[in-house]
């Protein structure tokens, strides 16, 4: 309500003497992940954009992205001109490993993006040594997974740079919105400019009546600045987030305890390595024959059924997706040809398609029930389980 009655809701806007609160929540941002910057934006996708140009990834460059998540890492790498190369995942995770990422590297790889997927994180520990031995940078798509902790730090902070969204769905949600974190003062000012049309806060105090903006003409941007408005949302939301996690993270182990009990029924594994979890949708996992081999968009309708809420299976890999049609935009003939598509999704995805028919998601709210509710979801897979016979035909 402050940022509405401010009249200031856009970081372009004459200062009044403070600093914006989209400077303000990238500063909280920083400081909650123990890193000296981070840059709010507009999206995650914005964000994901703003990590390729800071790297000065262009046309002729490569990046690996994992083929089973949300389309923004791939929709990214075509949108700064360079090639989505899709790399397999693991099939019990749903996230890319040092050996799925390395089959999709060639001398034109020029940055790894790895999504912690759902409900876990993807092995950091391999992942950053296969990077670093390879001397290609690691982006951190950690819009699943604000929160999360790896070996006492922070997941977002591994990569050169971290990308994070707080569209509605996400678990520190302000309707829309990202930010990207990094420790490398030349990554953090080319954030800057990169979302704010060439412009980066002025040094010194914030001037009163004038702009906390100033040109800067290292690099063109364009505008992908966070409103005001979902700024003050977010730092509202921000102090919330440990508590939330917490919660469910301890509803998780409620809920991997009872499903454990059922025959044939897991959940998404969580490495050792994780010392605090973030749960974005908590994966339910199963045999391929343990429902009788229906399929299954079937066996999450009749879950979603007994419980009245929504389950669901995991989206289309994307090297099938009807998300991803490059083809139907000009600005990217240059870089999907047929050879391109071929280097880009030529490949098998038997990680990807054994993760999609095992697994059903649903949403981290219902994670903020309690104990009974967490009965009630084993209870509802339970007697699922035992009537699968009329779920065949
Ligand atoms: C949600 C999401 C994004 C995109 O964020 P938007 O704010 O919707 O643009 C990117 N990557 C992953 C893994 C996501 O889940």
């Amino acid at each position: 309500m402050q940022a509405l009655r401010s009249r200031r809701w856009a970081v372009s806007w004459p200062a009044d003497g403070t600093k914006s609160r989209e400077r303000q929540f990238a500063e909280e941002y920083a400081r909650y992940h123990d890193v000296p910057y981070c840059v709010s934006v507009d999206h995650g996708s914005s964000a994901l954009v703003v990590a390729l140009e800071a790297l000065d990834i262009g046309p002729g460059d490569e990046v690996v992205v994992p083929n089973l998540t949300w389309v923004a890492p791939v929709t990214a790498v075509l949108r700064v001109g360079a090639l989505p190369v899709l790399a397999d995942v693991d099939p019990r995770s749903g996230c890319l490993t040092p050996e799925t990422a390395a089959a999709a590297m060639s001398e034109r790889t020029k940055a790894i993006i790895v999504v912690h997927l759902a409900c876990t994180v993807a092995d950091l520990d391999g992942l950053c040594a296969m990077a670093e031995g390879a001397g290609v940078p690691l982006i951190e798509d950690a819009a699943q997974a604000h929160g999360a902790q790896w070996r006492g730090r922070k997941v977002g902070t591994f990569g050169r740079i971290g990308a994070f969204s707080f569209q509605v769905g996400k678990v520190l949600a302000g309707g829309e919105g990202g930010a990207v974190i990094t420790s490398d003062p030349e990554i953090h000012l080319r954030a800057q400019l990169l979302r704010a049309d060439s412009r980066r806060y002025a040094d010194g105090p914030v001037p009163v009546a004038a702009m906390e903006l100033r040109p800067d003409p290292l690099v063109m941007g364009t505008n992908y600045c966070m409103s005001e408005l979902t700024a003050g949302v977010l730092l509202d939301r921000l102090p919330h987030l440990d508590d939330e996690n917490a919660h469910r993270a301890k509803m998780a182990d409620e809920l991997s305890a009872g499903l454990a009990a059922l025959d044939g029924v897991g959940v998404v594994p969580v490495p050792d390595a994780v010392d605090l979890r973030s749960v974005y949708e908590f994966g339910v996992r199963f045999e391929p024959d343990t429902f009788g081999g229906v399929p299954v968009e079937r066996v999450a309708e009749a879950v979603s059924a007994e419980l009245e809420m929504a389950v669901w299976a995991p989206s289309t890999p994307l090297h099938r997706s009807h998300m991803v049609r490059p083809e139907t935009k000009r600005r990217f003939a240059a870089v999907w040809t047929e050879s391109g598509r071929r280097r880009a999704v030529g490949r098998d995805y038997p990680g990807a398609e054994r993760y999609r028919e095992t697994t059903v998601l649903f949403y981290h709210r219902a994670l903020l029930g309690d104990e009974h509710d967490m009965a009630d979801i084993v209870a509802a897979v339970g007697k699922v389980l035992t009537r699968r016979r009329d779920l065949i035909g």
